[in-house]
């Protein structure tokens, strides 16, 4: 039997002496997701939390039980994969969730290694949503779906025969399109938190339940705060579409609105949500070490290398890599890069032996890189390698509706209780161009609130950064009639002690590459 093939008519019989629908042989009841609604609200005001957790996960894994023997005894199958399947029809059919299980990889000898999979519209999530909808409309911080999780939890651990922890990455009620899981035998969850553990102690009564020591540690899913333009929200809209895929994914938008972020939500609502996340800047590392810190060395490949070194393209696993800054990086790297992209393999500086790489690749960028590309100054086919899906990030400037939105999220963050911004302020935040979009409206935000303390926050607490650098007086330079050499060093220095040592900034602001900038340090250095 194939779990498509699961027909309600077959799976739910009537009871010949009332009518009763049954399942199997058990009598089941129909309930609607708003009684169980107004009932979850009841039990949270009368039960505390940790217990009312153990109490969702107990009934959602007795449920799952019940479920692998009883359609074990009305169907046979050919394999656990089927199994598997016909749970998730299971599901989709009795109206716990659309569950569609991605893969399931499962050994030799039958067991588990693990499986991963989505659940649109759970029922848990449902009412989540729809609790929030009547109060204040906050999307949760973690993972919902408590019972499911056990439901599928109690069904593998039958299915496979060992116990089979689940764990929800991410939930359609943290404002995801659809809930993440991923299920592996206990013993073998890389992250052993007691709570995921299926519990062997089946019956023991509410009152001895041992509350749970942690709750669920879930990644939120990255957002830039509020978002209500148009341009950002479609941006989002294109994230979340391919976010699921394997796709490269190309992010472009200044420096400051959040191309990070953007990537981690990518990561976060990816397959790869358990896997490692890993982000390097290009512009931030001087080729050599870029170079290495990417693919990697082996030992004794140049001076200092003492012992060989994974890269960051293979530390990152069947994870996902981050190359913030990939119009930075040299061309000869880049020819590395593509064929990492193409090949699905690296070779290590001073190397002899390809490895796979595995890990999923996005990059960003604040530079036209398709000009670039034109003009030769980066390579094209690598360029059309990572374009596969661009997503442009516009600037705070262009989100005009979600400046002030922001702004005060950002406060309320770092002082709930604080009494905002004059309107004054607000006037100067809307007229502002933001070149540095969030990141500078934050420092913005944590600079007036320090100096209006519990005030609201007016123009005169906001920092006054100069356009430009002020330009050194030019007597101080020339008194002492320096090389036009030495005349770079210094007003390099200058610069860098502007920019606090950001490099980068620095860069922009002379208006040479980091390279060339790199070459000024190095001059100093030697
Ligand atoms: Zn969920």
């Amino acid at each position: 039997m194939i779990a498509e093939q699961l027909f309600p008519s077959k799976l739910i019989t009537q009871d010949p002496t009332h009518g009763f629908p049954l399942f199997g042989p058990n009598r089941i009841l129909g309930v609607s997701i708003a009684i169980l609604q107004r009932f979850s609200k009841d039990i949270a005001e009368i039960v505390d939390k940790p217990t009312r957790i153990q109490l969702a996960r107990r009934l959602g894994r007795d449920l799952g039980a019940t479920q692998a023997s009883t359609l074990s005894s009305i169907h046979s199958f050919s394999d656990a994969r089927e199994q598997m399947r016909a749970g998730s029809a299971l599901r989709t059919l009795t109206g716990f969730a659309h569950e569609h299980l991605d893969e399931v990889e499962v050994r030799d000898d039958g067991s588990l290694v693990r499986f991963t999979g989505r659940w649109t519209d759970a029922y848990e999530s449902t009412i989540f949503i729809e609790t929030m909808k009547e109060a204040d409309n906050r999307p949760a911080r973690r993972p919902v779906c408590l019972s499911l999780a056990a439901m599928l939890s109690g069904y593998a651990s039958a299915v496979f025969g060992e116990p089979i922890a689940v764990k929800e990455t991410t939930c359609q009620a943290m404002g995801a399109p659809f809930c993440i899981f991923e299920g592996r035998p206990a013993s073998a969850w890389p992250l052993q938190e007691e709570s995921l553990k299926p519990s062997s102690q089946r019956s023991s009564r509410p009152k001895n339940v041992i509350p749970l020591k942690t709750p669920l540690k879930t990644p939120e899913l990255p957002t830039t705060a509020p978002a209500r333009s148009p341009a950002y929200l479609a941006a989002l809209k294109r994230v979340d579409k391919v976010a699921p895929t394997d796709a490269t994914v190309l992010i472009s938008g200044e420096s400051g609105c959040g191309k990070e972020v953007v990537a981690r939500r990518i990561h976060t609502l990816s397959r790869r949500s358990a896997e490692p996340f890993l982000a390097i800047n290009c512009a931030a590392l001087p080729p050599d070490l870029l170079e290495s810190e990417l693919f990697g060395h082996m030992r004794g490949a140049f001076t200092g290398a003492e012992r060989n070194k994974k890269g960051l393209l293979v530390q990152a696993g069947s994870g996902t890599i981050f190359l913030d800054e990939i119009g930075d990086m040299p061309l000869s790297i880049q020819g590395k890069l593509l064929r990492a992209i193409q090949q699905r393999e690296v070779r290590p500086v001073g190397g002899l032996e390809d490895i796979p790489v595995k890990a999923r690749i996005l990059a960003a960028t604040n530079r036209p890189l398709e000009e670039m590309a034109a003009e030769g100054r980066f390579r094209q086919d690598l360029y059309y390698r990572l374009a596969v899906f661009p997503v442009h990030l516009p600037p705070l400037r262009e989100r005009h509706e979600d400046i002030l939105p922001i702004a005060d999220t950002i406060l309320k963050r770092l002082s709930p209780e604080h009494p905002g911004f004059a309107p004054a302020t607000q006037k100067i935040f809307m007229e502002n161009r933001w070149p540095g979009n969030v990141r500078e409206l934050e420092n913005w935000v944590e600079h007036g609130l320090i100096l209006a303390e519990e005030a609201p926050i007016e123009p005169e607490h906001l920092p006054h950064l100069p356009k430009k650098p002020v330009p050194p007086k030019t007597e101080d330079l020339a008194s002492d009639l320096p090389t036009l050499e030495e005349l770079t060093q210094r007003y390099t220095n200058r610069i860098l002690k502007h920019t606090k040592g950001n490099r980068k900034e620095a860069a922009q602001i002379l208006g040479i590459g980091t390279a060339t900038l790199w070459r000024h340090i190095k001059k100093q250095e030697t």
